[in-house]
């Protein structure tokens, strides 16, 4: 089981980690979201339908559903892709070492499902200056 805070309920529930296998997934999720959350992958900058999204609400993932982001925590970085100083909780998500691509980066993905969201740098603005730096693609926005 895993604790994942419910923004709905306001408080930690207990879940079972959703696990599906690559061809379900596959069948079920379109086939960027596949891409970037089953897979690991990148979308473009500036091709997402988040990074330049001002409306309020809440971020799920795209994959299970579970809370993520607040609208209120999004920024402008400039980068092309959705930006956010801090998640819905810390226990909505996993960070991760990443060796890949010639680099060291953190790795942030979805707590209950394992699905690749994006990678989280310091340089983000005051005061916790972190940047969690995310694919449109593994997000959905729930409006307000
Ligand atoms: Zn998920």
């Amino acid at each position: 089981m895993v604790q994942i805070y419910s923004v709905t309920e306001g408080r930690l529930i207990d879940q079972e980690p959703i696990e599906k296998s690559e061809s379900t997934w596959k069948a079920i999720l379109d086939p960027i979201t596949f891409e970037v959350a089953r897979r690991g992958g990148t979308e473009p900058p500036f091709t997402g339908r988040y990074h330049n999204c001002h409306l309020n609400g809440i971020y799920l993932c795209a994959c299970c559903e579970t809370d993520l982001f607040y609208s209120e925590d999004k920024f402008d970085s400039g980068t092309g892709w959705p930006s956010f100083t801090k998640a819905v909780s810390e226990n909505n998500i996993h960070i991760k070492v990443d060796r890949s691509a010639g680099m060291i980066r953190d790795e942030v993905l979805c707590a209950l499902c394992g699905a690749h969201l994006g990678h989280v740098f310091n340089d983000g603005p005051p005061p916790a200056g972190r940047r969690f730096c995310m694919n449109s693609a593994s997000l959905r926005l729930r409006s307000k």
